[in-house]
């Protein structure tokens, strides 16, 4: 039998419910803000990424869906969600709206990671951009909005952690001190890390690797944070002094380092404490420059993404059930040939008010009983000869056994006063 590729999941039933949920309150939380919703093409051109997320980031080095088209385009299915929006920002001119511009989007991202539980190879992301303005206030207010979210949907078990990852000359800096203290230890490094000294020694302190951890410890390597612009250790303190006075308690953080190339200051993370080994919920920060990666002018601009499916786990996790869809009100028993038009006749009048189904040949009334209970049904309506003679629908409660006739008529005020 022929089943889903690898790493990519059929969504339906609880998960999805979970799902449309999430996805719901983050249009509810998102646009009281402000934010537009934005789709765009899960297909990108190869250097959206390249360029956006960074030629040496693990994303682009070995995680992306790349293929050439039929017409030696070169293709990737997005493995994230913010070049793609800066990329559609200056095609469509909104530079020249009121900054800051919000934007938000949900939708599928590819990453081809090794499938384990809260990863996948495809996997769903809600995210927030808020483009045009470098004010602190920017940055807390996204942070906060990322908390409202999860507030939102009752989940308690988490933190904020909160990082600077300073300006691009900051890190410069500390790359050429990090090429410097590690180099007598290059041999001590894993495969990826000796690349990683060349290219981008920063990405080091986030390896996993036992033998980079080994060196990392030896070599007594200092913090970034040693390395900061005066600018930027103040916008560091105006973020933190933001989210003091709004209330939001968070850990500092100065290992925080992005897996993408584009952040710059403000970097964050929330963990969920119930994850296990993929324990981030979602994370995000400041990209200012981005736009110029990407061939436009240089704005900037902060954001986060959340994972849906590590939301989904951690919903299940804290036993906070998803809102499923209603619960079905009636079903209609036709129990004779003539009254299955009947029934579907007042299916029909009855929905979408409520939710209504019914069987499509007569049956005997103690099997359409057995076969509302299957579904769940509150109430059965039998529609027999008698009802047809009377212009009236027998109703039969099944939580009490009690049943009514009324006139057919009166049925839609009957299940409203029901409801
Ligand atoms: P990132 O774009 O890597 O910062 O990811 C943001 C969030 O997306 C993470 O915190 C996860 O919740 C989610 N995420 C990233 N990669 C995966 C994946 N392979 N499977 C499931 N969720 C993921």
């Amino acid at each position: 039998m022929i089943k889903a590729v690898r790493g990519t999941r059929d969504l339906y039933g609880e998960t999805l419910f979970y799902k449309r949920w999430i996805e719901d309150t983050a249009r509810r939380v998102l646009e009281a803000a402000g934010a537009l919703e934005i789709e765009t093409p899960i297909l990108e051109e190869a250097p959206v990424f390249e360029r956006g997320v960074g030629a040496t980031s693990d994303i682009v080095q070995k995680e992306m869906y790349a293929f050439t088209d039929r017409g030696g385009r070169r293709l990737v299915l997005r493995p994230e969600g913010t070049a793609g929006v800066m990329r559609a920002f200056l095609e469509h001119g909104m530079k020249v709206w009121p900054a800051p511009v919000k934007l938000y989007y949900r939708g599928p991202m590819f990453r081809a990671e090794r499938p384990q539980k809260g990863r996948y190879r495809q996997f769903y992301q809600v995210g927030y951009e808020a483009v045009g303005l470098s004010e602190p206030a920017v940055d807390a207010e996204a942070i906060a909005l990322l908390i409202d979210l999860l507030r939102a949907l009752g989940l308690k078990d988490w933190t904020i952690k909160l990082g600077t990852v300073g300006d691009p000359e900051d890190r410069a800096r500390y790359n050429a001190y990090l090429r410097e203290v590690l180099e007598p230890y290059k041999e001590a490094l894993s495969e990826d890390s000796r690349a990683r000294l060349v290219r981008n020694p920063l990405r080091i302190l986030d390896s996993k690797d036992p033998k980079d951890r080994e060196v990392l410890e030896k070599a007594g390597v200092r913090p970034l944070w040693d390395f900061l612009s005066d600018e930027a250790r103040v916008h560091f303190r105006a973020v933190e002094d933001l989210l003091k006075a709004l209330g939001i308690a968070f850990e500092e953080d100065p290992t925080l380092v992005r897996g993408l190339d584009y952040y710059a200051r403000t970097a964050f993370e929330v963990h969920h404490h119930r994850l296990g080994a993929q324990a981030a919920l979602g994370g995000g920060g400041r990209y200012d420059g981005l736009t110029a990666l990407l061939g436009g002018p240089s704005l900037p601009g902060v954001g986060w993404a959340v994972g849906t499916d590590r939301l989904i786990l951690a919903l299940e996790a804290e036993g906070i059930p998803a809102p499923g869809a209603p619960a079905l009100d009636l079903y209609l028993l036709p129990l004779d040939e003539a009254a299955v038009a009947e029934a579907l006749a007042l299916a029909e009048q009855l929905r979408p008010r409520f939710r209504v189904e019914l069987a499509y040949q007569p049956k005997r009334p103690g099997k359409g009983i057995k076969e509302a209970e299957k579904r769940g049904a509150r109430l059965v309506g039998f529609l027999g000869e008698g009802e047809r003679a009377r212009g009236t629908i027998s109703v039969k409660r099944l939580d009490t056994g009690e049943q009514t006739e009324l006139p057919r008529e009166a049925l839609f005020g009957w299940l409203e006063a029901l409801k």
